[in-house]
């Protein structure tokens, strides 16, 4: 029996604003290098963001505005009236006893990327972090800053695909400004769920999810993919039955293990966040950001065959090699025809070490140079003629081949400047 993987990945990104998402502290993301751990624990915090009792969170509009920036791009709806909840657990870096989150009204919801669907994407706070050493240490200079949560549909069925779509997240993120998404500092966590269905019944969604939790590399996401799907091949094949539940990945020993089962399965007890009122995202403050958007990669393929009518393909070659791209227009702009600028940039690398101006005056010397005039050319495909019987026989008696050879003996009378394609009509009129 076969299986195909069912996976969907939920990631986490730090957003880069300069304070928190409900407080005024100065987010450590912000800072010199983006690197959190670079300053003294407990120096970026607040009644706030340490929970005590009695602080009243305040909503960080910039946050917002990149939440909404990421949704855009990805091609979501923007949820108009939106507001925050209180998903409720007890944990010590969770000084509060909730996280201040979204549930049941993301921010943004629906989209794709790279065929994978967006089901949504949504705005929390970061949590603190805690040592474990003799005591359990707690450092709350990463509790409250904005953590955007995309979440996409079980749309990947590969290890490969996973890496690329998380990937492509991160690039997109980036591209946009929004965060720096560095793994090793914790700016971007993945989340993944897999589970496994025969081959002969892909329309069906399995009966049973297995969740990874904190995932920080591509790597751990590419070993902890592999071990489950080895692992719940072996278990279906013998007849056992999976069932929902929460593992982690051991970095050391290559191997998920069980954290939490569906009996432990936490009840957060979701409800909306009293101290923060609904919000509305004005039309205007939508279409404010869709502006801003830096060109994503369709766009700017459309852009390319727009503005320079190259074929897609071309286009497509152009949007993931600068250099290339660079050079095309360079071309372009010294008056080489775009078509043929496309064609020599992706078919003749080597041109790139000719500077554009001077291969486009090459290039010209070459064209004023060629022989088109049908006069000049007939008395050389005549004398041609004369001097290869044989090869005009062979033409005769349907030798195609024989074509090519006395095309070639009239361009190396003209010593290549005559124009081929007119010699090829000379000699076929006169054969
Ligand atoms: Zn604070």
């Amino acid at each position: 029996m076969s299986f195909e993987p069912v996976i969907g990945l939920e990631i986490h990104i730090q957003l880069k604003t300069r304070r928190k998402m409900f407080c005024d502290c100065k987010s450590p993301v912000a800072l010199a290098k983006g690197d959190v751990w670079q300053a003294e624990p407990n120096t970026h915090v607040c009644p706030v963001c340490l929970g005590l009792p009695g602080a009243l969170p305040v909503v960080n509009q910039k946050a917002i505005e990149q939440a909404i920036k990421v949704g855009l791009a990805l091609g979501c709806e923007i949820n108009k009236e939106t507001y925050f909840e209180r998903k409720n657990y007890f944990y010590p870096d969770l000084s509060k006893g909730y996280q201040i989150s979204q549930y049941r009204a993301p921010l943004c919801v629906g989209g794709q990327l790279d065929n994978v669907g967006i089901t949504r994407v949504h705005l929390e706070e970061d949590t603190a972090k805690s040592l474990h050493r003799e005591d359990t240490l707690l450092d709350f200079n990463k509790s409250g800053i904005p953590l955007l949560e995309i979440v996409s549909e079980p749309d990947i069925h590969s290890v490969k695909d996973a890496r690329i779509y998380s990937k492509a997240i991160q690039e997109l993120v980036r591209r946009l400004g929004v965060s720096d998404a560095d793994m090793e500092k914790g700016q971007m966590r993945l989340e993944a769920n897999i589970s496994l269905r025969p081959t002969q019944r892909v329309a069906e969604l399995p009966p049973y999810r297995v969740e990874i939790k904190n995932i920080n590399s591509f790597r751990f996401l590419e070993g902890a993919l592999k071990y489950e799907i080895e692992r719940q091949t072996k278990a279906l094949e013998k007849g056992e039955k999976l069932e929902q539940e929460t593992r982690g990945y051991n970095v050391k020993r290559r191997v998920t293990f069980v954290q939490r089962t569906k009996e432990e399965a936490h009840d957060y007890r979701y409800f909306p966040e009293p101290d923060i009122p609904p919000l509305e995202i004005a039309d205007e403050t939508i279409s404010r950001i869709k502006t801003s958007l830096p060109k994503l990669k369709d766009g700017l393929i459309d852009q390319l065959i727009e503005d320079y009518r190259i074929l897609r393909k071309d286009a497509e070659v152009f949007v993931s090699d600068e250099t290339k791209l660079e050079y095309f227009k360079d071309l372009v702009a010294e008056g080489l025809e775009s078509r043929r600028a496309a064609n020599l940039v992706i078919n003749r690398p080597d041109v790139l070490l000719t500077r554009p101006d001077d291969l486009v005056r090459q290039l010209e010397r070459e064209k004023a140079e060629e022989i088109t005039d049908e006069d000049v050319l007939r008395k050389a495909v005549k004398a041609v003629i004369a001097a290869n019987p044989q090869a005009v026989k062979d033409f005769r008696s349907g030798k195609e081949a024989a074509l090519k050879f006395l095309i070639g003996q009239v361009m190396r009378q003209t010593r290549g400047k005559a124009n081929p394609q007119v010699v090829e009509k000379l000699l076929k009129k006169a054969l």
